[in-house]
């Protein structure tokens, strides 16, 4: 029988990815929109399925929503990749932030153990739950000290994801996934806006790239390996909860320097701290700014993963490398904008 999966936040990058990756499996695959004011479905498109994911509108916010659609699709299996993912807005929005990314999985965890108790759940867990890291590298035992309102509602739906594990049986995971990009990135996060910045540069569409720690260290990977991760975590004869990385780390500064540099330009720094510049070696100009705005109140200063226990359990492992990452990225967005142009 032709097995249905349920994914929560299908336009976002992992939503798109896990359908291409479901679909190819030969599952029927249900997406939840909340139907906000941008209804595009342009990550479904450029990966060529978008007629072929079943679009149902669902808000985390509105529990009666959840049970509904939770008894409609009756899935054997249930992503919950939808959140307010960015850091920064979390900040800004943190009640917000908190009813969806805390509250709005144990919504969902509700309405599978009233409706469907049997189905798989899979909670998309951060390694910004590390936050002011205890260890290095880290991994599944490594204690939380999350950062940001963000990570304090991810620790909420982690421990909530292992709660209903251990009090009711539920098969749940919880992927707790280090940064992973792809071209699909949203444009707010650092990567994105690097890379699809460095093509508008490169177009005379803008000047420069603004930019917040150059120091902070992150574990980048390739989402498209990533959503292979979630899929196999639910393929298990035990739930548990896994940590996916890389298990290296990179500056923002070296993403900097090699997104640039995949585009052909060589990156030198001048001034410190708040008034660094990075300067295109060749002409002199100026095209990345460290500006205050994209710091955070506290920092998350270093993360790394290790993922030794996916390698071992799950037969997982990182196949691209940062730099081949950035180069991915940078050449897409180079396309997309001299596409744009035409
Ligand atoms: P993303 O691109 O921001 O996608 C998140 C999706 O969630 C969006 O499509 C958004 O809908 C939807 N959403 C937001 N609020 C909702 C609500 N109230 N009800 C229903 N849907 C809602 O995120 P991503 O990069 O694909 O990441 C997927 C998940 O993994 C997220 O939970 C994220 O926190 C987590 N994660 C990501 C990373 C990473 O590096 N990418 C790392 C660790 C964990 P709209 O399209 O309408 O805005």
């Amino acid at each position: 029988m032709r097995k249905t999966a349920f994914i929560t936040g299908i336009r976002g990058q992992d939503g798109a990815y896990l359908s291409k990756l479901l679909l190819e499996k030969g599952y029927e695959v249900y997406g939840a929109d909340r139907r906000s004011g941008d209804s595009s479905f342009w990550r479904l498109r450029e990966l060529g399925i978008e007629r072929d994911v079943k679009i149902r509108y669902m808000d985390l916010l509105e529990l009666t929503n959840v049970m509904r659609e939770v008894e409609k699709i009756s899935p054997d299996e249930v992503y919950n990749l939808a959140a307010q993912s960015f850091v920064q807005a979390s900040f800004e929005q943190p009640i917000l932030t908190s009813d969806i990314d805390a509250m709005g999985v144990l919504r969902l965890l509700e309405a599978i153990r009233m409706i469907r108790p049997d189905a798989k759940f899979y909670q998309a867990s951060t390694s910004e739950m590390f936050g002011k890291v205890r260890a290095i590298p880290q991994n599944e035992e490594t204690p939380f000290h999350p950062r940001s309102p963000y990570g304090v509602a991810k620790v909420y739906g982690h421990w909530i994801t292992v709660n209903y594990r251990e009090s009711y049986n539920m098969f749940a995971c919880s992927g707790i996934l280090f940064n992973h990009e792809s071209p699909l990135r949203g444009l707010e996060f650092v990567t994105r806006k690097l890379t699809y910045g460095i093509a508008c540069i490169r177009h005379g569409l803008q000047e420069k790239v603004l930019v917040g720690s150059l120091d902070s260290k992150r574990d980048w990977g390739y989402a498209p390996e990533y959503v292979e991760a979630m899929w196999r975590m639910l393929q298990q004869k035990q739930p548990d909860d896994f940590v996916i990385a890389t298990g290296e780390t990179h500056s923002v500064r070296e993403l900097i320097e090699t997104a640039f540099g995949s585009a052909g330009v060589a990156i030198g720094w001048k001034g410190k701290g708040i008034k660094e510049k990075g300067v295109d070696r060749k002409t002199g100009k100026t095209v990345v700014e460290v500006s205050a705005e994209f710091f955070r109140p506290a920092e998350v200063n270093i993360l790394i993963g290790d993922p030794s226990r996916a390698k071992k359990k799950l037969g997982w492992k990182p196949k691209t490398k940062f730099r081949r990452l950035v180069e991915i990225m940078t050449e897409a967005d180079l396309q997309r904008v001299q596409g744009r142009l035409r």
